[in-house]
C-alpha cells in the first residue's frame, strides 16, 4: 500500500535530475547505489522495468517528527485538563487501541481540545486531538467510538507521514531524517503544518479509515451502525460538501456514497447478539462539560 512509487526516469527524487544522455541503465544503478547507501530506511525495486524508491521514516522518525508537529500544532490549541473528560476519551482510546484488528507502529495518545467544531484528528507520532464539539453532538458511545477508531486508522495507516512524504518528496524527507542538520525535522514540521499537508487525507485514505473503524467498533460490542447515524446526522447538518464539518470530512464529507460503504461492510460482519450504543457515561461526561462552560451556548 505505501509502496507508492517516484518513478525513475523522470525527475529524480533523490539527487535533482538526470541529463537527457543519462541512460537508464545509469539511473538504475545510481539509484540502486543510493538505496544501499540508506539501507534499510529505503525500500527499492524494479517493477516492469522501471525502478522505483520509497521511503517511509521508521516508526522512532515518526514519533520524532510527531513531537515537533504536535509542538506546532498545540501552540493554536486550547486543551481541556478535566480528569473526567481526558479521563473518559482516553478511556474510550483503550478501548479502540486493544480491539483494533491492526496496531499502530506508534503509541497513540488522546487528548481532548476545547473546540465547538465537530472534530478530531490524528497527527504523525501518534497523536489524536478530540474536539469537545465532537463529544457534544455524538449521540451515543458508538457514534463517538466511531470517530476514534476512524482517527486511529489514520494512526495505523501512517496517512499523515505518507503525505509528508510525498509533499516533501520521499528523497529529501529521507534525507532530512538521516541528516544531521539541526532542526531539520522541526523546519519540515513547521512546513508541513503551513501547507496543510498533513490532514489532507484522499478519498481512498479516509476509505481505509473507515475500514478499521468497524471491526473496531463490532470487537469492542459497540453497534457498529453508530458509524453510519454519526455520518448521517453530519450530512444531514451540513450536507454533502465540507463546509462547518472542519477538518475531521474537510477533503471527503460523508457522503451517501461513503455511508453506503460503511452499511455494506457492516452487513458483511457474522451476526452478533451483543453490539451496544450506550449513552450514561457519554450524558454524565457531556453534562460535565456542560457544568465547565465547554458546550457551546444554545
Ligand atoms: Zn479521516
Amino acid at each position: 500500500m505505501y509502496d507508492i512509487a517516484v518513478q525513475v526516469p523522470g525527475r529524480n527524487p533523490l539527487r535533482g535530475s538526470y541529463g537527457a544522455a543519462c541512460t537508464t541503465a545509469r539511473r538504475v544503478a545510481r539509484v540502486l547505489t543510493l538505496c544501499l547507501l540508506f539501507l534499510p530506511a529505503a525500500g527499492c525495486q524494479v517493477l516492469d522495468g522501471v525502478l522505483t524508491s520509497t521511503f517511509m521514516p521508521s516508526p522512532e522518525q515518526e514519533i520524532e517528527f510527531g513531537v515537533e508537529v504536535a509542538r506546532e500544532i498545540e501552540k493554536g490549541l486550547v486543551f481541556v485538563d478535566d480528569p473526567e473528560v481526558v479521563e473518559y476519551i482516553r478511556r474510550l482510546g483503550r478501548i479502540v487501541v486493544s480491539n483494533s484488528p491492526q496496531d499502530a507502529v506508534v503509541p497513540t495518545t488522546f487528548y481532548v481540545v476545547q473546540n465547538g467544531e465537530i472534530n478530531a484528528f490524528a497527527i504523525p507520532g501518534g497523536n489524536i486531538y478530540v474536539h469537545t464539539g465532537l463529544i457534544e453532538a455524538s449521540a451515543d458511545e458508538a457514534e463517538l467510538v466511531s470517530v476514534l477508531g476512524h482517527e486511529f486508522g489514520h494512526v495505523v495507516y501512517r496517512h499523515g507521514m505518507e503525505h509528508a512524504a510525498r509533499a516533501q518528496g520521499y528523497g529529501a524527507m529521507q534525507q532530512i531524517f538521516l541528516g544531521q542538520e539541526a532542526g531539520g525535522i522541526a523546519t519540515l514540521a513547521a512546513g508541513m503544518i503551513t501547507q496543510g499537508v498533513l490532514l489532507n487525507y484522499s478519498r481512498s485514505d479516509e476509505l481505509e479509515a473507515d475500514s478499521l473503524a468497524i471491526p473496531t467498533l463490532y470487537s469492542a460490542n459497540y453497534d457498529p451502525s453508530g458509524m453510519v447515524t454519526f455520518f448521517e446526522t453530519l450530512k444531514d447538518r451540513y450536507g454533502e460538501t465540507s463546509g462547518g464539518v472542519g477538518t475531521l470530512f474537510a477533503s471527503h464529507p460523508p457522503t451517501s456514497d461513503r455511508i453506503e460503504r460503511v452499511r455494506q461492510s457492516i452487513a458483511t460482519l457474522p451476526p452478533k447478539d451483543e453490539l451496544y450504543r450506550p449513552v450514561n457515561d457519554l450524558r454524565r461526561v457531556q453534562a460535565r462539560m456542560d457544568q465547565l462552560g465547554l458546550t457551546a451556548d444554545e
